[in-house]
């Protein structure tokens, strides 16, 4: 479970999440919704540990992230500038993160067959085109078999193939017991793959719940 409470992040005198509080319930996809600049990306780098909060917290499973046993085994991320070194093979990318966390060597192929990028695993990262990237991350954020996913902007720029095969994905996963939190910048993104929204703007809430009700309110 994902739970933040208050959370603000402030950069110098800029507010760029402000009193934020909401939690995230398995076994479904929640949208975490808002323009670009909202304050989306910041509250995921702090819940991830990659940035400390002003105030507040963002805890995983009751814990902060740094604080997690297993971490990839908990949650699996795919956050926008975290890529692989471009000139290793996606294979041996996968294959470290796998030694560095613990986790069995055989799941890199499993999850690299599970994206689509079984026949592309021997190729350097530099040759992918952005789909493939993007699918790339997405087998590294499943590594772990986590039971949560958090995933910033997972169909920007995807081509339709690779959209089709995300949004499949994450309501497989989700029907399956776990948590899956997906951020965009479009209402059209997540409707259909959604179940529940919170919408953010400005740094702050202005609405949460079934994506339903919040569609038919706008
Ligand atoms: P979103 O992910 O919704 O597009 P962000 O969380 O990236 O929004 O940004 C929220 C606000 O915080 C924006 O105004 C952005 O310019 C600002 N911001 C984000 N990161 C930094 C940073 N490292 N330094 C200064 N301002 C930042
Ligand atoms: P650093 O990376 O600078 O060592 P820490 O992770 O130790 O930062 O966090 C710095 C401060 O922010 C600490 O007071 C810590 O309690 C708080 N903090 C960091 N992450 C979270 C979080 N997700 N929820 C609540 N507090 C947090």
């Amino acid at each position: 479970m994902i739970e933040i409470s208050r959370l603000s992040k402030r950069y110098g005198g800029k507010v760029a999440v402000d009193d934020v509080t909401f939690t995230v319930r398995p076994g479904r996809v929640t949208g975490f919704l808002g323009p670009n600049g909202a304050g989306k990306s910041t509250t995921l780098r702090v819940l991830l540990g990659l940035d400390h909060p002003s105030g507040g917290a963002a805890l995983i499973d009751g814990r902060r992230y740094r604080e997690l046993r297993h971490p990839l085994r908990t949650v699996g991320a795919l956050l926008d500038g975290a890529g692989p070194v471009p000139e290793r093979r996606a294979v041996d990318h996968l294959t470290w993160i796998a030694q560095s966390n613990r986790i069995p060597r055989r799941r890199v192929r499993e999850v690299l067959d599970l994206v689509g990028l079984g026949d592309a695993a021997g190729r350097r990262v530099k040759k992918y085109s952005l789909g493939m990237g993007r699918r790339l991350g997405i087998a590294a954020a499943l590594l772990g078999d986590p039971e949560i996913l958090v995933l910033d902007e997972p169909v920007n720029g995807l081509d339709p193939d690779g959209i089709r095969w995300v949004r499949a994905y994450l309501r497989e996963y989700a029907a399956s017991g776990r948590t899956v939190l997906l951020s965009s910048h479009l209402m059209a993104e997540v409707a259909g793959t959604a179940d529940d929204a919170v919408v953010i703007a400005r740094g702050r809430i202005v609405a949460r719940g079934p994506l339903d009700d919040i569609t038919a309110g706008h």
